[in-house]
């Protein structure tokens, strides 16, 4: 019998846990030919979410938990359940039902019938979704597919399903600073792509402000994109000749405005300056945190063990 291995990261999700759980299981009762296991990861709740799992856990044993000593963020609640994953197929899902729960179905079929290793999921719409934000969100992944090698798809969700094979490969990539989206395409492998329209939260509320996806967003570039540096270095000599030539100009022809124009220059320069700082100290920044290699997450609670199976050394 092939195992499934359901990922379910989870921040303050007490509102919604047992409808998941509810819905999941609707779902599960029609794939009776598989076994299964759910792996909630409570990344640092502060709400009853861990007494929730806790409770389903002691009920029903395909449910398991691991629980963060502290929230560590979406990124590695999803590398912790993957690496404690031990089905033959591993799928991600968050916990508020925008990912139907009914196209397991459909995604199992296409890997049991079909030559993909994974099946992922794209929104086409995103209703319900402020303008503004599936603005910036389109431009992102404009931006990112232009200036990376990874092809990210536009809309793309991290609810998919992947043979043992591509988790292995996931689970290998060990950095600290994880953009799951960049990663699920670097390791390459055969994906299909399911759409689906977007659907609302069945109960709680997101925890992704814009200025949390905006600073993602950065993250994703300067982890699968060196470019920002050349663009930097591009516009520092530019701006070396803009500034010479500039002077040139100026001095042959010595006006009153000279000084309004210096001080446009500097303040011109000054900010073009701080901006190639950021974006080398962005980089610095992220290599510092590389070469550190800080655990990714600390559990305080588990009821399963790390996988140890196929993919270990
Ligand atoms: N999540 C998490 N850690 C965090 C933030 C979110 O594990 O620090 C989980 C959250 O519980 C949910 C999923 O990630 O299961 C997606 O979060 P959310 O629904 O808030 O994001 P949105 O769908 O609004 O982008
Ligand atoms: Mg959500």
């Amino acid at each position: 019998m092939k195992k499934i291995s359901i990922v379910v990261p989870c921040y303050n999700e007490e509102d919604v846990l047992s409808i998941f759980y509810k819905e999941i299981n609707k779902t599960l009762l029609k794939l009776t030919q598989y076994d299964y296991e759910i792996i909630f990861v409570d990344d640092g709740s502060r709400d009853g979410t861990l007494s929730i799992m806790t409770k389903l856990s002691n009920a029903d044993s395909h449910v398991r938990y691991i629980s963060f000593s502290r929230n560590f963020g979406k990124e590695s609640a999803m590398y912790a359940g993957l690496e404690h994953s031990s089905g033959d197929y591993a799928v991600i899902m968050d916990a508020d039902l925008q990912d139907p729960p009914e196209l397991l179905i459909p995604m199992i079929k296409t890997l049991e019938s079909e030559d993909y290793d994974c099946v992922g999921t794209r929104r086409v719409t995103r209703k319900g979704e402020p303008p503004i934000r599936s603005f910036f969100a389109r431009m992102f992944y404009r931006v990112m597919n232009k200036i990376s090698d990874v092809d990210i798809i536009s809309g793309a969700r991290d609810y998919r399903m992947m043979r043992r094979e591509m988790v292995d490969a996931v689970i290998d990539m060990k950095e600290y600073s994880r953009f799951s989206k960049g990663l699920f395409s670097w390791v390459g492998f055969k994906t299909k792509w399911i759409e689906y329209e977007n659907i609302e939260r069945a109960a709680g509320e997101t925890k992704w402000s814009f200025w949390n996806l905006l600073v993602y967003s950065i993250e994703g570039i300067v982890a699968f994109s060196t470019r920002p540096l050349m663009i930097s270095l591009v516009l520092g000599i530019l701006l070396c000749f803009v500034s010479v030539l500039l002077a040139i100009v100026f001095a042959a022809k010595s006006s009153l405005d000279m000084l309004a124009l210096i001080f446009c220059t500097v303040l011109m320069l000054g900010g073009v300056q701080l901006l190639c700082i950021g974006i080398m100290g962005k980089y610095l920044d992220k290599t510092y945190l590389e070469v550190k290699a800080r655990p990714k997450y600390l559990i305080s609670e588990k009821n399963v063990e790390k996988y140890n199976g196929k993919h270990s050394e």
